[in-house]
């Protein structure tokens, strides 16, 4: 039983080590986007597979497929699910997905579809934004705030220059809530935005801005196409790479 386990979360790190120790051979899938990314346990492998196509080739290495991809890696889940479910080599495949805080929701979120109508929404919103979206999409938001003092939290440096006026904060959560109090205070941030990346890593900022009365904006998840089962944590993960095992 060999597991392709498509990572680059910590719930896929968590899946691997408890696979490695149920004696199940997994091989890690990141895309290599972080210069020192947090390596699981196990074997891994490093960078993108060459669109469906080559996912399609590799699956021949392997016998079910975990997407453990983080919810905004909308890519390289639409790319399993056609590998898995279409072409000559299929291979049955789980999402595992940790649930986003839409039950969570606040009245002072202000829930957007897109980078861009975030970005739109904190100029409206906020003088002094707190952009933790990432660094990818970094650039979309320098139109609306170029203006704004803003400060923008990412785990490695963007490749663009910064508008004059914003502050760069490279940092790797998880976070805390008095740190995060602390950083909302000293920034006079009056906006935060954010993904709905779920989880509890990075919630205490959520709780910070509600604590201070900083309205949130929001980006919904882009959501997976394809009929894939889907589970919210790793020991359901786990017992779905065990029953496929029964069932060989
Ligand atoms: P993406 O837009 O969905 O994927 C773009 C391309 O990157 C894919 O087509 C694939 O290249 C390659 N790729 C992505 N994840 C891969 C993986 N686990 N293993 C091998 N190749 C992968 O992904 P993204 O948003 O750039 O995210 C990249 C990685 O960072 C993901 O693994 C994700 O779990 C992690 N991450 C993303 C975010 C986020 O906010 N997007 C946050 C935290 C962690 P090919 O087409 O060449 O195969």
């Amino acid at each position: 039983m060999r597991v392709l386990l498509l990572g680059g979360t910590a719930e896929a790190r968590g899946l691997a080590a408890r696979l490695v120790d149920h004696g199940i051979e997994v091989t890690s899938s990141l895309a290599g986007r972080v210069v020192d990314p947090r390596m699981p346990v196990g074997p891994v492998r490093i960078g993108g597979f060459g669109g469906v196509e080559g996912l399609r080739n590799a699956l021949a290495e392997y016998d079910v497929v975990v997407d453990a991809t983080h919810p905004f890696a909308a890519t390289i889940s639409a790319n399993a699910v056609a590998a898995c479910t279409t072409g000559p080599v299929r291979r049955p495949l789980l999402r595992l997905e940790r649930p986003g805080w839409a039950e969570r929701s606040r009245s002072s979120w202000h829930w957007v579809d897109t980078h861009e109508q975030a970005a739109t929404e904190a100029a409206r919103l906020g003088d002094r934004p707190f952009l933790t979206i990432g660094r990818q999409r970094l650039a979309l938001f320098v139109p609306a705030l170029r203006e704004r003092a803003t400060l923008a939290r990412v785990v490695d440096e963007p490749d663009f220059e910064l508008p004059a006026r914003w502050r760069l904060l490279t940092s790797r959560g998880p976070y805390e809530l008095p740190g995060e109090l602390t950083l909302l205070r000293e920034h006079r941030v009056d906006v935060l935005v954010t993904k709905d990346s779920g989880g509890e890593y990075t919630w205490p900022k959520m709780l910070a801005a509600e604590e201070l009365g900083i309205p949130v904006v929001i980006v919904r998840r882009p959501g997976v196409p394809g009929e894939v089962p889907v589970v919210a944590g790793v020991d359901e993960a786990l017992d779905w790479v065990r029953n496929q095992r029964r069932l060989r």
